[in-house]
């Protein structure tokens, strides 16, 4: 076994009704909150529930979907000219991964964080302490020290990565999850999947991760479904939120691979949300990857309570369609004569992690085989 170090620096409050816990918890880090959340968050009667709990407490809410180095740049002047000393961050991943890099940013002395995004500037580890309160089932972004991030101006979307990015606190509640639409139910939860399946066959992999990740899986292959079609049901909410922090954790350390590489030209090209476009490449993967892993996969197979790789792609393929998923690039609206781009572009360094090279004509058959 390789030599490895597991840690999840962020403090994790777990359960039904765990945002009451956030006034206490915010007062333990600063005096002056800031909440963060995306534009259509505000309309929901969920955050009524949340402004309940934090009364008067100031908001941010131009976070759009699919953060931009600018949103960034707004909230982290915001932070920094109100003097907020912690950032309380309601959403999906979109307002947990802007205001995880607003707080660095806010913290630091770099003027924008389009020095770090694509100017190859360190992050550095100054930051206003963060609380993540995940709305969906997804990204695990609450305890990872990640956030992807679009800059229109450079067309480049991608993560940026660094330890003062890990949440202070994960303040997971999967009541708020309930009133999610079936799509978003389905494509946060496949993202999750997907997390737990890269983590596992990342060539990082690490043994601590793998344990997450394979309880994360099995939690998503037997829940996700009723989850979808039944948005209250308590027992499938818990097992979808559980799941997705679990998986957040599996890949925070090994990283995620291929189908993650993938999905940033689909992302930023095409517009297909994260979870989409995750999504999309998923069934190939699993074809192309399950062969080298030789035993690992079995144990990750049986782990989940699946016979072989092609009962895990056969349920892939189900979810995506009972969440009405494009299957292929024109369902999804992308040309095929853009193939040969949309290979050259996926050669993010997450694809060095694939635990099987991945060569340029390999993705421009997998492509074809999707058109
Ligand atoms: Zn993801």
């Amino acid at each position: 076994m390789n030599l490895w170090t597991f840690r999840i620096p962020t403090a994790v409050t777990f359960g039904e009704g765990a945002i009451r816990d956030l006034p206490r918890i915010a007062a333990t880090l600063g005096q002056r909150p800031l909440l963060v959340a995306d534009r259509d968050l505000v309309r929901l009667p969920l955050w009524a529930r949340i402004q309940e709990i934090l009364p008067g407490t100031p908001v941010f809410a131009e976070v759009t979907p699919d953060p931009t180095v600018g949103s960034v740049d707004a909230l982290a002047a915001v932070v920094r000219d109100q003097r907020h000393d912690v950032a309380i961050a309601v959403g999906g991943g979109s307002a947990m991964d802007c205001a995880k890099a607003a707080a660095c940013l806010a913290a630091g002395d770099l003027p924008s964080i389009r020095a770090v995004h694509s100017g190859g500037a360190p992050l550095g580890s100054a930051r206003v302490p963060l609380i993540a309160v995940p709305t969906t089932a997804g990204t695990g972004s609450e305890v990872t020290p990640f956030a992807v991030l679009n800059d229109p101006e450079t067309q480049r979307k991608g993560p940026i990565a660094g330890d003062a990015l890990y949440p202070v606190h994960a303040v997971v509640d999967p009541k708020l999850t309930y009133s999610l639409p079936r799509k978003v139910s389905v494509v946060t939860g496949l993202d999750a999947l997907s997390h737990a399946i890269e983590g596992y066959w990342s060539r990082g992999h690490q043994p601590l991760c793998d344990l997450l990740a394979v309880e994360a899986a099995r939690l998503i292959c037997r829940h996700l479904r009723q989850a979808a079609k039944q948005p209250d049901d308590a027992r499938a909410r818990a097992a979808m939120s559980y799941a997705a922090t679990l998986a957040g954790a599996a890949f925070q350390l090994p990283k995620n691979a291929m189908v993650h590489a993938c999905s940033f030209p689909l992302s930023t090209r095409y517009h297909l949300p994260h979870g989409v476009a995750c999504a999309f490449t998923l069934e190939e993967a699993i074809r192309f990857n399950a062969p080298v892993m030789g035993p690992r996969m079995t144990d990750f197979l049986r782990g989940i309570g699946l016979e072989d790789a092609e009962e895990l792609i056969a349920l892939v393929r189900e979810l995506k369609q009972l969440g009405g998923l494009p299957c292929t690039l024109r369902e999804a609206g992308i040309p095929p004569e853009v193939i040969p781009q949309l290979a050259r572009e996926s050669f993010h360094p997450l694809m060095n992690n694939n635990p099987r090279p991945m060569t340029e004509s390999d993705l421009v058959a997998m492509y074809q085989r999707l058109a």
